[in-house]
């Protein structure tokens, strides 16, 4: 039933809002389909062993938005994936020693160019917030889904990261109780910075949901 109405009002958005006329909006109106499991057909998978199962009768309610890059500030290789896989060369960067042995995933990656990766089903629990709080409650990754786009605070995210991020939402809109979309410095703050000043809050008004944060 929730997705009934979520995709209505991803319906209404795409029709009247203010980014509707753009070329953009265009490829954001192709809808993604999303399977039972929380997969996006036609995403390049790459499954990540940092995840379980969500508390029980818990869906995803909310949207983490984390920005990522890796060496840092260093766009298009494979470090992200081997980091959210377990398989980071420790020794390939000074910076990765302190971070090899994490145990960490979100369950997208939206690289500069707008492709999408998904590392974990939606109705799964992928271990991306830390240590966080929303809204009162503690855990976020209980009950949040975690889209990292390729980026750092220093860097606007391209329009193709936006198109992509805007189709992500609508589909988990269409079949989760989705009530708000945060940034990762939101939910844990003086701890965490992404997905830092260049994050554009506005392009995600023809999403699923007006982006509601906290
Ligand atoms: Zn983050």
């Amino acid at each position: 039933m929730a997705g009934k109405v979520a995709n209505g009002m991803a319906a209404d958005a795409a029709v009247e809002g203010p980014v509707a006329a753009s070329s953009e909006a265009v490829s954001a109106d192709v809808t993604f389909s999303i399977d039972a499991e929380g997969w996006i057909a036609g995403l390049r998978r790459v499954e990540s062993p940092n995840a379980d199962a969500r508390p029980e009768g818990e869906p995803p309610c909310l949207a983490v938005i984390h920005a990522i890059s890796l060496p840092p500030d260093e766009f298009g290789g494979d470090d992200i994936l081997r980091l959210f896989t377990n398989t980071l060369d420790p020794d390939a960067h000074p910076y990765f020693a302190g971070i090899a042995a994490l145990r960490v995933s979100a369950h997208f990656l939206i690289r500069r160019d707008g492709e999408a990766i998904q590392f974990v089903a939606a109705g799964r629990r992928a271990w991306h917030a830390g240590v966080s709080r929303w809204c009162g409650r503690e855990r976020c990754n209980d009950f949040s889904v975690g889209i990292e786009l390729e980026g750092g605070d220093a860097h606007p995210f391209t329009a193709a990261q936006y198109a992509t991020l805007r189709r992500v939402l609508a589909a988990l809109c269409a079949r989760y109780p989705i009530t708000a979309v945060a940034g990762h410095a939101d939910i844990a703050p003086g701890r965490k910075t992404d997905p830092g000043p260049h994050f554009d809050w506005s392009q995600l008004a023809v999403a699923g949901q007006p982006p509601r944060r906290f």
